[in-house]
Protein backbone atom coordinates (compact mmCIF):
# COMPACT_ATOMS: atom_id res chain seq x y z
CA UNK A 1 0.00 0.00 0.00
CA UNK A 2 1.34 3.56 -1.04
CA UNK A 3 2.66 5.92 1.93
CA UNK A 4 1.56 9.38 1.91
CA UNK A 5 4.28 10.22 3.81
CA UNK A 6 6.81 8.85 1.92
CA UNK A 7 5.68 10.50 -1.71
CA UNK A 8 7.59 12.23 -4.30
CA UNK A 9 7.65 15.82 -4.13
CA UNK A 10 7.58 16.28 -7.58
CA UNK A 11 3.43 14.69 -7.68
CA UNK A 12 0.50 17.10 -8.84
CA UNK A 13 -1.13 18.30 -5.54
CA UNK A 14 -4.16 16.30 -5.05
CA UNK A 15 -5.42 12.93 -4.46
CA UNK A 16 -3.05 10.18 -6.43
CA UNK A 17 0.82 10.53 -5.73
CA UNK A 18 3.26 8.44 -6.23
CA UNK A 19 5.91 6.86 -3.24
CA UNK A 20 9.47 6.17 -2.59
CA UNK A 21 9.00 2.37 -3.66
CA UNK A 22 8.50 3.43 -7.16
CA UNK A 23 10.98 0.94 -9.34
CA UNK A 24 10.55 2.76 -12.40
CA UNK A 25 8.82 -0.07 -14.24
CA UNK A 26 7.14 2.36 -16.45
CA UNK A 27 3.84 0.79 -16.38
CA UNK A 28 1.94 3.98 -15.20
CA UNK A 29 3.33 6.19 -17.76
CA UNK A 30 2.14 4.13 -20.53
CA UNK A 31 -1.32 3.30 -18.86
CA UNK A 32 -2.25 6.96 -18.14
CA UNK A 33 0.22 9.17 -19.70
CA UNK A 34 -1.54 12.16 -19.16
CA UNK A 35 -1.33 11.70 -15.66
CA UNK A 36 1.76 9.98 -15.50
CA UNK A 37 4.85 10.75 -15.70
CA UNK A 38 8.66 9.09 -15.35
CA UNK A 39 11.80 11.43 -13.79
CA UNK A 40 14.54 9.68 -15.56
CA UNK A 41 17.11 11.50 -13.75
CA UNK A 42 15.90 10.23 -10.19
CA UNK A 43 14.51 7.29 -11.48
CA UNK A 44 10.76 7.12 -10.25
CA UNK A 45 7.51 7.93 -11.86
CA UNK A 46 5.27 11.14 -10.65
CA UNK A 47 1.69 12.24 -10.92
CA UNK A 48 2.30 15.31 -13.26
CA UNK A 49 -1.88 15.80 -13.57
CA UNK A 50 -4.63 14.92 -11.74
CA UNK A 51 -7.56 13.68 -12.73
CA UNK A 52 -11.49 15.15 -13.14
CA UNK A 53 -13.36 13.18 -15.03
CA UNK A 54 -14.99 9.64 -14.31
CA UNK A 55 -12.55 8.96 -17.13
CA UNK A 56 -9.86 10.05 -15.90
CA UNK A 57 -10.79 9.08 -12.99
CA UNK A 58 -10.65 5.28 -14.27
CA UNK A 59 -7.26 5.76 -16.17
CA UNK A 60 -5.45 6.92 -13.09
CA UNK A 61 -7.41 3.78 -10.90
CA UNK A 62 -6.16 1.50 -13.88
CA UNK A 63 -2.48 2.89 -13.19
CA UNK A 64 -2.89 2.20 -9.89
CA UNK A 65 -3.87 -1.40 -9.93
CA UNK A 66 -1.18 -2.04 -12.34
CA UNK A 67 1.36 -1.12 -10.65
CA UNK A 68 2.99 -4.25 -9.52
CA UNK A 69 4.65 -2.71 -6.28
CA UNK A 70 1.73 -0.68 -5.10
CA UNK A 71 3.51 2.67 -5.07
CA UNK A 72 0.53 4.30 -6.19
CA UNK A 73 -1.90 5.86 -3.76
CA UNK A 74 -4.99 7.45 -4.02
CA UNK A 75 -5.26 9.35 -0.43
CA UNK A 76 -3.14 11.72 -0.94
CA UNK A 77 -4.27 15.89 -0.03
FE1 LIG B 1 6.54 3.18 -10.42
FE2 LIG B 1 4.35 1.72 -10.05
FE3 LIG B 1 4.45 3.49 -12.03
FE4 LIG B 1 5.90 1.25 -12.14
S1 LIG B 1 3.65 1.42 -12.15
S2 LIG B 1 6.60 3.31 -12.67
S3 LIG B 1 6.48 0.99 -10.01
S4 LIG B 1 4.52 3.94 -9.84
Amino acid sequence: MANKKTKWSLNAAGKFYVDDQCIACDACVVEAPQFFAMNDQDGHAYVKLQPKTPEDLKKCYDALEGCPVESIGDNGD
